[in-house]
C-alpha cells in the first residue's frame, strides 16, 4: 500500500531466452490491458532488423556508462558482450509495470524489490533454435543465446520463477494476464 491507502503498482519481470516471444506477449498485454506498461531499456548493442522503433533506447558505451554512473538505472547487465540497462522507474501514472529483462537483471530487481512478480517465458528446443534462426541471428549468435538460455532457466528455478512455456501465443498470454490479475486483488 502507499501511503495514500492506493495499492502500490504491480513491478512485473519477464525474461526468458531470445525468440521465446517476450517481445510479442508483452505488447499482447500492453494492448489488451490499458493498466500495464512496459518499461524502455537503454542497450549498446546494434539495431537487429526484427527491432520495433521503440524495443530500446540505443547508446554507445560512454552515454551508458555516464547514465550507469549517474545511478539512472535500478538494474543493468552485460549479456553476451552488450549492456542493458532499466532506467529508474517513474510514476507512471499508477500504472502496473512490465520489466523485459534478463535473468541477472531479475535478479537485482528481486534483491531491490522482493515484492516483483518473476516470470520466465521459454520454448523448448529444437523450436527455439529455428525461431532464432528466422529472425535472421548468424549460427555462432544462436550456439551462444542457446547456452546462455540453458544457464539462465537454471537461475531462474533458483529464483523461484514462474515458468510458462510459449508453445500457443494466446495460451501465454492468458496465463500471464491470470498471474497478474490475481497479484492485484
Ligand atoms: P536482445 O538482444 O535479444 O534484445 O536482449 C538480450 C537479453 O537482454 C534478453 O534476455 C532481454 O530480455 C535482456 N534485456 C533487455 N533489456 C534489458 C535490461 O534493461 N536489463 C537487463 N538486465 N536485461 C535486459
Amino acid at each position: 500500500m502507499t501511503s495514500e491507502g492506493t495499492k502500490a503498482p504491480l513491478i512485473i519481470v519477464i525474461s526468458g531466452p531470445g525468440g521465446a516471444g517476450k517481445g510479442t506477449i508483452v505488447r499482447e498485454l500492453c494492448e489488451q490491458d490499458p493498466k500495464v506498461t512496459v518499461s524502455r531499456s537503454w542497450t549498446t548493442r546494434e539495431p537487429r532488423v526484427d527491432d520495433k522503433d521503440d524495443s530500446y533506447f540505443f547508446v554507445d558505451d560512454a552515454e551508458f556508462n555516464r547514465h550507469k554512473d549517474n545511478g539512472g538505472f535500478i538494474e543493468w547487465n552485460d549479456f553476451l558482450g552488450s549492456m542493458y540497462g532499466t532506467p529508474m522507474p517513474e510514476s507512471n501514472d499508477g500504472r502496473d509495470l512490465i520489466l523485459e529483462i534478463d535473468v541477472s537483471g531479475g535478479r537485482q530487481i528481486n534483491e531491490k524489490l522482493p515484492e516483483a512478480i518473476l516470470i520466465f517465458i521459454d520454448v523448448e528446443d529444437p523450436e527455439l533454435r529455428r525461431r532464432l534462426s528466422a529472425r535472421g541471428d548468424k549460427s555462432s549468435e544462436i550456439d551462444k543465446r542457446l547456452l546462455e538460455a540453458e544457464r539462465e532457466r537454471k537461475e531462474a528455478k533458483e529464483l523461484n520463477y514462474q515458468i510458462i512455456l510459449n508453445n500457443d501465443l494466446a495460451k501465454a498470454t492468458k496465463a500471464i494476464s491470470e498471474i497478474i490479475c490475481k497479484a492485484r486483488l
